[in-house]
């Protein structure tokens, strides 16, 4: 079997390898990168689900449009403007299966072989290797506490004159970053100025603990001439409601908008009327406000546990930025007073001592800082996060 030249620029993720030893009995796992289960609200979307059956069994069967289903179109549209983005119509977004999709399909419609994209270090993982998948060279801009390094970004832009840039500006994986306001404006500025595209990945946007983050990028471009033209936006109710129901979208320039539609045509015609029927019945019925109100104070909770266990036990062994949101502790092993400063031995280790997490160079397109790790607070409770903590300071330990 010949298989295509361009799977030669990606290798399986190593933290697949990692999720096969999570099958040990006992281990607490921060590993994961998945809202929990448990805070799934079930009442609710089985209400959907029957409401959709009632109200529109042909459409919620049938095939539909590869743009999406209009009520929930609508349904989205005002889902966003609730957040403060101005004149985004529902014709201005499409709906995609998953955020996923809508990351494939702006690599199918942007990217030829040898093009330069810079993302964050560090990024998604997935997004790495479906933009590698597509042939592009991926440069990055380094994050700190208040988001991407403009300064940075500005002179690779200047430098390599890219395809366009992705970011994930708000809490992001791994790095549970928050892009400061005044990056954001300097971001579309310079989106303006330089030409560029800049593509905002936000699914963690609405899960913030204590006071809302900054306004996404695209509820800036409202106050930004010209911006809206370079920016393309992609959600996702995955983390916020379900990941099961494959619901993203993306909003776009009606060009690139069209070119992604035609290519989504041909990859699954249309993401699941059924899916999509649901979440508009979901949304249409005001149950998203109390739902994020309940899994935000969960969340902050357990991250607030995970922070002070973190501290306590490890000390100045570890080195973070407290998360605001989000999913993740994004953490750097300091290596004080001769402790392991290698993210990959520690997880190795840390399987041993029955708690997991993932290291953090695989997040890197270049230059990986070993010393990284990503550890999720979302899937365990406080007493599980101090218990997995104490085992991790264990496995550093030796
Ligand atoms: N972008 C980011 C930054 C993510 O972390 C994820 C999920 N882990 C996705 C996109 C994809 O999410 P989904 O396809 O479920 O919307």
């Amino acid at each position: 079997m010949r298989l295509a030249q361009r799977l030669d620029n990606v290798e399986t993720s190593a933290i697949r390898e990692l999720f096969k030893l999570l099958g040990k009995p006992g281990i607490i796992s921060f590993a994961g990168g998945f809202p929990d289960a448990a805070l799934f609200d079930v009442d609710g979307i089985r209400e959907a689900v029957l409401a959709a059956l009632e109200h529109e069994p042909g459409a919620a069967l049938q095939y539909g449009a590869t743009e999406g289903f209009d009520p929930l179109r609508e349904q989205l549209a005002a889902f966003m403007a609730a957040k403060g983005v101005t004149g985004v119509a529902p014709a201005d977004l499409i709906v995609t299966t998953g955020s996923q999709q809508a990351l494939d399909l702006l690599g199918k419609t942007l990217i030829s072989p040898g093009d330069t994209v810079i993302v964050e270090a560090p990024t998604f993982l997935a997004t790495i290797q479906c933009f590698r998948l597509y042939g592009a060279q991926l440069l990055t801009v380094p994050v700190d506490g208040q988001g991407a390094d403009v300064e940075v970004l500005q002179r690779l832009i200047a430098e390599h004159r890219p395809k366009f840039i992705y970011l994930i500006p708000t809490f992001g994986n791994p790095s549970g970053a928050m892009m400061s306001e005044a990056r954001r404006r300097r971001v579309l500025e310079l989106a303006v100025r330089t030409r560029t595209l800049v593509v905002e990945d936000d699914p963690y946007g609405d899960l913030y603990f204590d006071a809302p983050p900054p306004p996404s990028l695209l509820a800036l471009s409202a106050q930004v001439p010209g911006s809206r033209e370079c920016l393309v936006h992609c959600g996702s109710l995955s983390k916020v409601l379900s990941p099961g129901l494959r619901i993203g979208w993306m909003v776009a320039p009606p060009r690139l908008l069209a070119k992604a539609t035609m290519c989504k045509q041909f990859s699954d015609a249309h993401t699941s009327t059924f899916a999509q029927a649901t979440a508009a019945q979901y949304l249409a019925a005001g149950r998203m406000p109390a739902t994020l109100a309940r899994v935000r104070a969960i969340y902050a909770q357990r991250a607030q546990a995970m922070v002070q266990a973190l501290r306590h036990e490890l000390g100045a062994a570890i080195e973070f930025v407290p998360p605001r949101g989000g999913l993740f502790v994004w953490a750097r092993l300091s290596g004080a007073g001769g402790a392991c400063a290698d993210g990959a031995e520690l997880a190795r280790r840390a399987i041993d001592h029955g708690v997991a997490f993932v290291p953090g160079a695989p997040f890197f397109a270049r230059d990986p800082d070993r010393a990284t790790l990503r550890l999720s607070f979302a899937t365990v409770d406080e007493d599980r996060i101090r218990e997995g903590v104490r085992r991790l300071a264990r496995a550093l330990r030796g």
